[in-house]
């Protein structure tokens, strides 16, 4: 191996929704995906996707990405070890959509929202936002009477009044469910989710001092999950939705618009 060889490589296991990996090089993980996914990335990947990115390595030399990637074919334990870490090989599935099924402890979560239009938000004494159609994930905590349970639930509840900054997205789109974090702390969430775009500073955060927001966008071309391959101060409780959200029960409500004077005084960024 020349040391004047540029490392620049990667090597790059991918995944897809029935468990399957594929192990492969690129210098470019991300346009290689793409192809993948456009069914021209690989004889093995076409027609088997959609595939995500599950583990990564390098950059290195061609010569030594060459190598590893061998390795890593051989090595069933280590793609086993990597799917282990995984939290769910479906998108939905960390996120809890049946309130029903949350215990009453108190603790954090992430919910996750979808806003099937352009929505617009304010928080008191701002000007109103327009966030675009797409999924937004939230942190938030709950330590009140019912835990998790109430909070959350009260988040799935269409029909409610707007009195938390996160009421404005969840009474407009649809809570497509939670992951739950017992004893959990929603600043450790949004730390680890530092890496997702913020599209409103100071959302539900606004008395932390290190939080940029507690809203987080979740771009389409974002990881499937969270990626996190260890929970913040707690277990998260994984599991399959038990049963799938109403589309209708909230996908069409309209929040009140930004000709209305606002939120009122008594919303609250804290949840
Ligand atoms: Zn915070």
């Amino acid at each position: 191996m020349s040391t004047a060889e540029p490392a620049s490589w990667f090597v790059y296991v991918l995944i897809n929704s029935t468990g399957v990996s594929y192990t492969g090089i690129a210098k470019d993980v991300a346009a290689r995906l793409k192809k993948h996914n456009a069914g021209n990335g690989a004889r093995f990947t076409r027609g088997r996707g959609p595939w995500t990115i599950l583990h990564m390595e390098g950059p290195m030399t061609h010569g030594d990405a060459l190598r590893r990637e061998i390795v890593i074919k051989k090595d069933a334990h280590f793609k086993a070890h990597l799917k282990e870490r995984m939290p769910a090989p479906a998108p939905l599935s960390p996120f809890l959509s049946d309130a029903a099924t949350l215990p009453s402890v108190p603790g954090a979560y992430v919910l996750l929202v979808e806003l099937h239009r352009e929505t617009p938000v304010q928080l008191p004494g701002r000007p109103s936002i327009a966030l675009p159609a797409g999924r937004y994930l939230y942190c938030g905590s709950a330590r009140g009477p019912g835990g998790i349970k109430a909070r959350v639930g009260r988040h799935m509840r269409p029909d409610k009044t707007v009195r938390w900054h996160i009421d404005q997205l969840t009474t407009a789109g649809q809570v497509l469910g939670a992951w739950i974090f017992p004893n959990g702390d929603e600043c450790a969430l949004a730390a680890r989710l530092d890496a997702f775009p913020a599209p409103i500073a100071g959302f539900g955060s606004s008395d932390c001092p290190t939080c940029r927001s507690h809203l987080l966008a979740w771009p389409q071309n974002a990881p499937q999950f969270p990626p996190w391959s260890a929970p913040v101060d707690s277990s998260p409780q994984t599991g399959i939705a038990a049963r799938s959200v109403s589309p209708d029960s909230s996908g069409t409500r309209r929040l009140t618009t930004t000709a209305d004077p606002g939120p009122s005084k008594a919303m609250r960024d804290k949840t």
